[in-house]
């Protein structure tokens, strides 16, 4: 199993601090209306980055724009060196970038395998998917037990495990993911945050989107605070959660 896991994600390469995403005065809009502001965001190869803001601040916006599901209106996305803005959806993900959608988004009529088998359907490596599969069920031994399930059927926790599953059944070297705790009881939220923390201690990058502001800084070395369309405030989970902004804004305290 050890194998698999190595073999499956990029290695960690945090020591040398280099960008794998960077993000430069990107404006977004739906019609008429514009949503995010010359958004500027690094995210360094290997580590956790947490965006976090209230509802509405365009975070899933942002999202959407880097996994390719909407036009920027400009601005650059760098992945890896090269420019994804307004790349096809399906190019993007070839490149390495896996998004779990809010709200999950799984096929409820289908099984809990064939869900995760989407998560690869770009690929052609067939011995390293069903490795990859190996690899997720080891992280998931909960939906090991449901993979003949529909996935309509599973709890709101084992349908988050198998979205984060799909997005990594795509061997991302960065994976996104949209409000992980929506819906969740905080004791599912603790077990997936911990499993994302393993994800990325074997060299996948993580961004991750909350509107819970605290348990998001807690698992993230930096964090991102979007406020209507704009990027407020920057740097590392322990400068923020000490920040009177963050705290009289998001933490009520
Ligand atoms: P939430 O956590 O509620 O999803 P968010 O920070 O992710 O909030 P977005 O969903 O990106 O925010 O929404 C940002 C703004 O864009 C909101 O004002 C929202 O109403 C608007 N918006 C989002 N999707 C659309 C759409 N398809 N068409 C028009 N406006 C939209």
């Amino acid at each position: 199993m050890a194998e698999n896991k190595s073999a499956s994600v990029a290695k960690p390469d945090s020591k040398t601090g280099d960008t794998i995403l960077k993000i430069e005065k990107l404006n977004v809009a739906y019609g008429d209306v514009q949503v995010l502001w010359d958004v500027d965001l690094e995210v360094q190869r290997g580590e956790i980055l947490a965006l976090v803001g209230s509802n509405g601040a365009g975070k899933t916006t942002l999202l959407s724009t880097i996994s390719g599901l909407l036009n920027p209106k400009s601005g650059e996305i760098n992945f890896n060196g090269k420019n994804i803005a307004g790349k096809q959806a399906q190019e993007i993900v070839g490149n390495g970038v896996a998004h779990v959608p809010e709200g999950r988004r799984l096929f409820g009529a289908l099984s809990v395998r064939e869900n995760l088998q989407i998560g690869a359907y770009k690929r052609k490596d067939k011995a390293q998917i069903a490795a990859d599969l190996e690899y997720v069920l080891s992280l998931f031994p909960r939906i090991k037990e449901r993979l003949n399930s529909l996935a309509g059927k599973l709890s709101g926790g084992e349908q988050q495990m198998v979205a984060i599953g799909r997005g990594l059944m795509a061997r991302p070297s960065l994976l996104m993911i949209d409000e992980l705790s929506l819906g969740l009881a905080p004791v599912i939220i603790e077990n997936l945050l911990e499993i994302i923390q393993t994800v990325n201690r074997e060299g996948t990058t993580i961004l991750i989107v909350e509107q819970d502001v605290q348990t998001a800084l807690e698992y993230a070395n930096r964090g991102y605070v979007l406020e209507t369309g704009h990027v407020i405030l920057t740097g590392t989970s322990a400068n923020l959660l000490e920040d009177d902004r963050v705290k009289k804004a998001y933490l009520g305290l």
